[in-house]
């Protein structure tokens, strides 16, 4: 589903990604951990389309489509999906608007007429319910004075609306408390299916004890040094990163 070779990418002039290889099938979670500062998040967000970063060289591509070629919003209706790709607090779009907004452009690009207004209630009010959310959350503003805890359901949530095809989750299970967790694990288990893959940025195991991965890759310094199955995860939490980059030196 998703291949990307020997990408370099350069953030400010600095290169961040230094020959980053990793294929995804579909049906699959990967899970990408690695040190503060490895190229985490830039990997996600260079696959988005994310504005600021200089792809130097190297390939990616999704469903054999050239992703580099493509425009931010082609990318979103192709499927691939970066938890909230718009800016952290929207001040006076309510909730609701942009998840149908979302909804409808991905409907346009696909030929198909705009969601009708019951069957986007029903839809929505089904998914809040999954992710233990009040409907009066739909009436508040993007993101505004959400706790971290609401941010983060809110993202799965999103994801559970448009069901991307390739669903990537950046450090969704910073700030967490293990209830909120676990809401936000079982939202990620209910988008695992056949035709879909999810990629998971992480700092920490613990997530992942919910959401077993297929494949871990530990990210240092801008390439993948490590991978292998949810063991790798664990020997990580037992060792810490140092040991893993002493033996990619
Ligand atoms: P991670 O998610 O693994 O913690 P990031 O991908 O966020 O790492 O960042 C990798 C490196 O790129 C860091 O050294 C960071 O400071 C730098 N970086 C990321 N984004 C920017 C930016 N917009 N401007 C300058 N430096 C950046
Ligand atoms: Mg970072
Ligand atoms: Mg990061």
């Amino acid at each position: 589903m998703l291949e990307v070779k020997d990408l370099h990418v350069k953030v400010e002039g600095t290169e961040i990604l230094k020959g980053l290889n990793l294929t995804i099938q579909a049906g699959e979670v990967h899970a990408i951990m690695g040190p503060n500062g490895a190229g985490k998040s830039t990997l996600s967000a260079v696959i988005a389309g994310k504005d600021g970063y200089e792809v130097t060289s190297g390939t990616i591509t999704f469903e054999g489509q050239d992703v580099l070629e493509m425009e931010i919003e082609e990318r979103a209706q192709a499927g691939l999906l970066l938890g909230f790709q718009y800016p952290v607090e929207i001040p006076g779009v309510k909730n609701i608007y942009l998840l149908k907004a979302a909804l409808n452009a991905q409907r346009e690009a696909r030929g198909e007429s705009e969601i009708p207004a019951p069957e986007f209630m029903k839809l929505i009010k089904e998914k809040l319910a999954f992710m233990k959310m009040d409907a009066s959350f739909l009436q508040r503003a993007v993101n505004e004075g959400f706790s971290g805890g609401e941010k983060k359901r809110n993202e799965i949530l999103q994801m559970l609306v448009l069901q991307p095809k390739l669903a990537m989750l950046d450090e969704i299970d910073s700030g967490l408390d293990i209830d909120a967790m676990r809401v936000v694990a079982d939202g990620v288990n209910s988008l695992r299916a056949n035709e879909r893959a999810i990629l998971m940025v992480t700092h920490y195991q613990r997530l992942l004890d919910y959401v077993v991965p297929d494949k871990v890759h530990v990210l240092v310094d801008g390439r993948i040094v490590k991978s292998g199955d949810a063991q790798l995860a664990k020997q990580l939490e037992a060792q810490g990163y140092e040991g893993i980059e002493e033996t990619a030196a």
